[in-house]
């Protein structure tokens, strides 16, 4: 089977939730679509937008969760403006496998997503997991004046534009992996405003800032130490009262670095890592020896809430 002869019905898109209720702001009768058509073709016909439009109503909370989803919602927002203006919480989901083998809808993939983040300029929370291989120019002329909320599982590099135009208003940001194998891209954007921080060991020291008071930080490579890490930080942070942390069992020293780098701590939830094939093993783990353990808590005076997930 070729590429050009995939059809809907073929596809998995026949599994979506597509055919079994219509998305979140579209009201169109789905089923109605002939099996044989592709739906992106299918969405650029005058009389489905012209319905989608007239269906549609304003939300404030909007889930996108495959791309034909998207590609209507693009269409909705262009027909209607007040759809797009009523959004606040955006959610976009598309995995590569939806438009891998079908080249209509990789080629709406980059401009329906552009689309959608335009015609949505007051959102305030903006979660975006999309394919790694999404262009940059996703973002571009893409500017939310409200944003404080921006969870993504895309590249740091390809973010970087994107994170560098709303320093001045994000506070919480999630993200995944970097997939850089340098300093992190994002290292140097003043995020004078960020509250609230998850991302991965990589990424911490370039992200830290003196206003966090919540963070939460992963930590899937062995070559990283989180005691290391923070005896590279130039001075504690004092408003950090909130941390996530994962650790290995030969961090021995993690709760007296945790002391030093946030002396006013009130809650910490520590969890412990299998040993990776190549990290030394030891014997030891930090909360073994109880003396140490106990010295090292008197250190963190504020502290109310302790959780230790361990691996056994
Ligand atoms: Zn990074």
């Amino acid at each position: 089977m070729s590429m050009t002869e995939l059809t809907v019905a073929e596809s998995s898109l026949a599994h979506s939730p597509l055919n079994i209720s219509p998305p979140t702001a579209m009201s169109l009768d789905w089923s109605r679509r002939p099996a044989a058509v592709n739906v992106y073709e299918w969405l650029q016909t005058p009389e489905v937008i012209t319905e989608l439009v007239a269906n549609a109503s304003p939300k404030a909370a909007v889930s996108l969760s495959n791309l034909p989803e998207v590609v209507a919602f693009a269409r909705i927002t262009k027909g209607n403006a007040n759809i797009g203006r009523a959004v606040r919480d955006l959610s976009i989901t598309v995995s590569r496998s939806e438009f891998f083998w079908n080249p209509a809808g990789h080629a709406a993939y980059p401009s329906s997503i552009q689309s959608v983040l335009r015609m949505t300029h007051e959102v305030t929370d903006l979660t975006l997991l999309l394919p790694w291989t999404t262009p940059t120019h996703i973002f571009f002329l893409v500017r939310f004046p409200n944003l404080s909320f921006f969870k993504t599982n895309l590249p740091h590099e390809k973010i970087k534009p994107f994170v560098s135009a709303h320093n001045d208003v994000l506070s919480v940001l999630v993200l995944d992996s970097c997939q850089s194998d340098g300093d992190c891209p994002l290292a140097g954007i003043a995020l004078d405003c960020l509250t609230q921080l998850e991302c991965d060991v990589h990424c911490a020291s370039s992200l830290m800032h003196n206003n966090v008071t919540h963070l939460q930080i992963a930590n899937n490579s062995p070559q990283f130490s989180v005691p290391v890490l923070f005896r590279q930080l130039m001075a504690p942070f004092h408003d950090l009262y909130n941390l996530t942390l994962d650790f290995y069992p030969a961090d021995i020293d993690i709760l007296r670095a945790i002391s030093l780098v946030a002396p006013r701590l009130r809650k910490l939830k520590l969890v412990e890592k299998p040993i990776h094939v190549g990290r030394r093993i030891s014997i030891r783990r930090p909360f073994n020896d109880h003396v140490s353990w106990y010295r090292d808590l008197r250190k963190l005076p504020l502290l109310e809430e302790l959780a230790l997930r361990t691996t056994a």
